[in-house]
């Protein structure tokens, strides 16, 4: 088609209230009642087709345990061979698309997923399945997946539109191809939106994708998969391989074609990658690229002119929404003895006072952590805290498995600032506090940059201009993502490019150009008018 095409202008998308009354409420409720009595039985998809396995799991709920709301087929060795040959046979077409025709098919989906009948669905699994209150699952599920979407598509015309100079008697370009071979996603639980990215992003940039989601993700995963069909995605661009992890991984990193990691996940998991990549890395047709946001141990610092209520605010939504299992939750808290002596008590009282349960009871704060092997892990740090002469608990502390993985919001106020839950990421509604004498504010800076080997997520709440600017330099390098006077969660897409450092990952900022650049391999095209026809230059002339 002849015309300089634009991508629509992206908006991020409106987050619905769900306040009694609303019509997306009345909505939501009735979907979330319908799948709660379903079972979906979830099959591999690969190459288009819907692929039943003998090897069979149950997707239950967190917060319900007994509760099972489907059935996953797993992949095993043979259906991954056959995803890298439905992707090889997909990206013969997909990779030579003109990538206006790739971007409708997201701008298609994100369209799909603002309609309700696909939101509340991709809502009501995330709620159901991951055990998200109504917001956490908007926020997620369908706002930051529709941006990731629609942004991407707007930073890939930017990419394009990035052209060469040309001198005199020539027209240089620059062609941005996608890589030879396949994408291996691997998403994790706690987002259902970062599935639907490390899948898509590459794939938007003209590559063919393996994904693998969560084994407790798959529900909501599953749906997004089945939208991105209903979008016009063609068969084999996108794979979906839910199942043994480890077997999977096996198989795909054995292959020449394995292209590049797109990963989201536990730090151990991704140094597990890397090393694998590397030792196999005369193997591979080309350099894989190795792309993955990983763990944190997000802080947050205040300054004696902290504001007490704000503060206060910041410390329980950025520690116990989603149950503190987001890579950005606020896990360790320094606070001057003058601002905690101001908000102590109502920082209890406020922590005690959260509701937790069912989501689909929509006055609960928090539900439940993923699965047992969270509770159990969870439940010995709180355990071992009871018994540590270091630390106090000041609310919370309890677990109740009984029903759910219920694992009640908890304060330790720790006197050691380096007890291990002050440096290592428990992935859980555990916020740990260490009190410093306010004369000690530039120490407890370097104290925050040298405690845990991460860097994703900090905040600093300072009224004192100057001192958030020496937060602000001291801890250049101890968070991608810091905030002045605001919590260490919710970074939106186009508005704060998320991703961290140092242990944290490679910091490739998920829903920006500079993740979708890592998912291009640039040609350079020189093209002459008029050639040179004698090879012999004027220098070589005679006297
Ligand atoms: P996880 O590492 O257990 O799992 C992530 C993915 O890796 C899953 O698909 C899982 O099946 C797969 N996996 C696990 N073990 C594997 C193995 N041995 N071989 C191959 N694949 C394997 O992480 P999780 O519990 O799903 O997610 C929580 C972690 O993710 C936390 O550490 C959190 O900080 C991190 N996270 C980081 C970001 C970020 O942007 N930095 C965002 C979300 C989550």
């Amino acid at each position: 088609m002849n015309g300089s095409i634009r991508i629509p202008a992206p908006i991020n998308e409106p987050v619905l209230s769900y306040a009694p009354g609303t019509p997306e409420r009345a909505s939501l409720k009735a979907r979330l009642a319908e799948m709660a009595q379903e079972v979906t039985e979830i099959p591999c998809i690969i190459g288009g087709d819907d692929v039943w396995t003998d090897d069979v799991h149950d997707v239950r709920s967190p917060h319900d345990h007994a509760k099972v709301l489907g059935r996953y087929h797993g992949a095993g060795p043979e259906h991954v061979q056959r995803a890298i040959e439905a992707g090889r046979a997909g990206w013969d077409t997909w990779s030579r698309m003109a990538w206006v025709d790739r971007a409708a098919v997201f701008l298609r989906a994100a369209d799909l997923l603002v309609s309700p009948r696909w939101r509340d669905t991709i809502n009501a699994a995330t709620m159901l399945g991951q055990s998200k209150t109504v917001h956490q699952a908007e926020i997620d599920a369908a706002c930051e997946l529709i941006d990731f979407w629609r942004f991407n598509c707007h930073f890939a015309e930017e990419i394009y539109a990035e052209q060469p100079r040309s001198a005199p008697g020539m027209w240089n370009r620059s062609e941005y191809r996608p890589l030879e071979g396949f994408i291996y996603a691997v998403s994790p639980f706690n987002f259902t939106s970062i599935g639907g990215n490390l899948s898509g992003a590459p794939a938007l940039m003209g590559n063919v994708v393996l994904w693998k989601p969560s084994h407790t993700a798959v529900l909501s995963n599953y749906f997004i998969m089945r939208l991105l069909q209903e979008a016009g995605l063609p068969a084999g661009v996108i794979n979906f391989i839910p199942g043994d992890s480890v077997a999977i991984t096996d198989t795909v990193l054995a292959h020449p074609d394995f292209a590049g990691l797109h990963f989201t996940g536990s730090t151990g998991v991704f140094q597990m990658f890397w090393e694998r990549i590397g030792a196999a890395i005369s193997s591979y047709r080309s350099y894989p690229r190795i792309v993955g946001e990983t763990g944190g141990k997000d802080f947050i610092i205040a300054h004696p002119s902290a504001n007490p209520d704000a503060l206060r605010t910041a410390m329980i939504r950025g520690a116990f929404e989603y149950q503190g299992q987001k890579c950005s939750a606020a896990s360790r808290a320094y606070v001057p003895e003058s601002v905690w002596a101001r908000m102590k008590d109502s920082l209890i009282e406020t922590t005690r006072g959260i509701r937790m349960g069912d989501p689909a009871d929509f006055r609960n704060f928090m539900g439940a952590v993923i699965d047992e092997k969270a509770f159990v892990k969870l439940s010995s740090y709180l355990d071992r805290a009871k018994d540590s002469d270091d630390v106090e608990v000041l609310a919370g502390g309890g677990h109740d498995r009984s029903k759910g993985w219920f694992i009640e919001p908890t304060l330790l106020l720790s006197r050691d600032p380096r007890y291990e839950t002050m440096c290592e990421e428990l992935f859980g509604p555990v916020l740990t506090i260490y009190v410093y004498p306010d004369e000690a504010w530039a120490e407890t800076l370097k104290l925050v940059d040298t405690t845990s080997p991460y860097a994703l997520t900090g905040a600093v709440f300072s009224d004192d201009r100057a001192a958030a600017r020496e937060a602000m330099d001291a801890l250049r390098h101890s968070a991608g993502n810091f905030y002045v006077n605001d919590k260490p969660t919710g970074a939106v897409v186009g508005q704060q490019p998320f991703g961290g450092s140092r242990a944290s990952g490679t910091n490739d900022k998920a829903g920006s150009a500079m993740n979708l650049l890592r998912w291009v391999s640039a040609r350079s095209l020189k093209e002459t008018f008029d050639p040179p026809t004698d090879y012999r230059y004027p220098f070589m002339g005679a006297e």
